[in-house]
C-alpha cells in the first residue's frame, strides 16, 4: 500500500477502525476519544486502576521470549498490552474480519478515523513514494520488486521506472485499481500459494502494512522463502517506543485498533529481524511529505468532530517529522 505511502499522518493506507458493522463500538469510542481529549487526567486514573490483574503472559513474537505483557490501556475496545522484554505493543480484538473492513470505504473518508481522501492526494502520495523508491535504490538499484498491501498502486507505479514490479492487496477494490491501470496485482493475502505463484524476488517492501497484520513474525518467515539470497525487505511502521508515542499514550495518532494489532519499537524490530536470519542494513525516522488534506482531517478526529469532506485542496503538502515512525532495510544474508 502507498498508504500511506505517505501518509504517515495515518497510517497510509488509510487504515481505520470498524465501523459499518460494528456501528455501536464505534460510536463508543467515538464518546471515549472525545471525552479523553477534553479531560486527559480522567484516561490516566483509567489507565492506573487495577492495571496489574490485566497483565498477561505471552510467548512474544518479535523477541521470542515468554514474557509478561504489560496492560497499558484500552482503546477502541482493545487491551493494549506491551511486552517487557522488547517493547512489542500488541492489541487484543475480537474477531475483527480484515476482508469485509478493508474495502473502498476504508479509503475515501466514509470512515471517521480513515484515510481522508486518498485517490484525491495521489500527486502528493506519488512525490513521496518517489523518495522511497530512491531511498531503496541505495541498497538495491533494480530487480524484482513485490509490494505487500500496495493498496492503489501509487508505490508500484513510481518504482517500476525501475524495477520489474508486482503487488499483492487485500482490498479487491483497489487490487482491481491497480490492475486497471496496468500493473500486475494480485488480490489477497501473502500467503504460501499466492507467493509460490509469484516466485521470488529481489525487494519486498510492507509500506505501514505489518502493523495491520494477524501474524507479522509468520508473514515476514514466509516472504524470507520468497526473498533471493542478498534481496531486502523493507519495512515502514510506527515507533512504539517514541517520545510522541509515550507522551500520547492512548491518543497516539497511529494507536488505532482493531486496524492496528500490533506496535513495534525500534527494539522489538530488531529482535525479530535477527531471529528470522536477517541482517540490519539500516533504521531511521523519515521526513515524508503528507497531505494537508488529511493533517486537518485527523486533527478533527482528534478534537473528537466528524470529520467531513476537507474543503483544502489535495494537491497542498506539509513535509512532517514526528519521529514516531520508522523505516527499516533488513538483507537475507547471501549465502
Ligand atoms: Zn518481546
Amino acid at each position: 500500500m502507498p498508504e500511506e505511502r505517505t501518509q504517515h499522518f495515518e497510517d497510509s493506507k488509510g487504515r481505520t477502525g470498524p465501523e459499518d458493522q460494528r456501528g455501536s463500538v464505534a460510536l463508543f469510542n467515538r464518546i471515549e476519544e472525545g471525552a479523553a481529549a477534553i479531560a486527559t487526567p480522567r484516561t490516566k486514573n483509567h489507565e492506573g486502576f487495577g492495571s496489574r490483574v490485566r497483565d498477561r503472559s505471552h510467548a512474544c513474537l518479535a523477541c521470542g521470549q515468554a514474557s509478561v505483557y504489560r496492560f497499558l490501556y484500552r482503546k477502541n475496545g482493545c487491551d493494549i498490552l506491551r511486552c517487557e522484554q522488547c517493547g512489542l505493543g500488541r492489541a487484543e480484538t475480537m474477531g475483527f474480519d480484515r476482508e469485509s473492513y478493508y474495502n473502498s470505504d476504508y479509503f475515501s473518508g466514509e470512515r471517521p478515523d480513515g484515510y481522508a481522501d486518498y485517490i484525491g492526494t495521489e500527486n502528493i502520495l506519488r512525490r513521496e513514494c518517489a523518495g522511497t523508491v530512491g531511498f531503496i535504490r541505495k541498497f538495491r538499484a533494480s530487480g524484482r520488486l513485490l509490494d505487500v498491501g500496495c493498496a492503489y498502486g501509487f508505490f508500484l507505479h513510481e518504482a517500476k521506472r525501475f524495477f520489474d514490479v508486482s503487488g499483492i492487496e487485500l482490498a479487491e477494490d483497489a487490487a482491481e485499481h491497480c490492475r486497471r491501470s496496468g500493473l500486475n496485482v494480485f488480490t489477497g493475502q501473502a500467503d504460501e500459494t499466492l507467493l509460490g505463484r509469484l516466485g521470488t524476488t529481489d525487494v519486498i517492501v510492507l509500506l505501514d502494512v505489518i502493523e495491520h497484520l494477524p501474524s507479522p513474525r509468520d508473514t515476514i518467515a514466509l516472504l524470507v522463502n520468497h526473498l533471493d539470497p542478498g534481496g531486502i525487505i523493507v519495512i515502514t511502521t510506527g515507533d512504539f517506543g517514541s517520545l510522541y508515542s509515550r507522551v500520547a499514550g492512548a491518543h497516539w495518532r497511529l494507536m488505532t485498533p482493531p486496524q492496528h494489532l500490533w506496535f513495534f519499537s525500534q527494539a522489538s524490530m530488531l529482535a525479530m529481524a535477527i531471529s528470522l536470519g536477517l541482517e540490519v542494513e539500516h533504521l531511521d525516522h523519515p521526513w515524508k511529505v503528507v497531505p494537508l488534506s488529511l493533517i486537518s482531517f485527523q486533527l478533527a478526529r482528534m478534537a473528537g468532530l466528524r470529520p467531513k469532506r476537507i474543503a483544502i485542496s489535495s494537491r497542498l503538502g506539509l513535509s512532517v517529522n514526528l519521529f514516531d515512525a520508522m523505516r527499516i532495510v533488513l538483507r537475507k544474508p547471501s549465502r
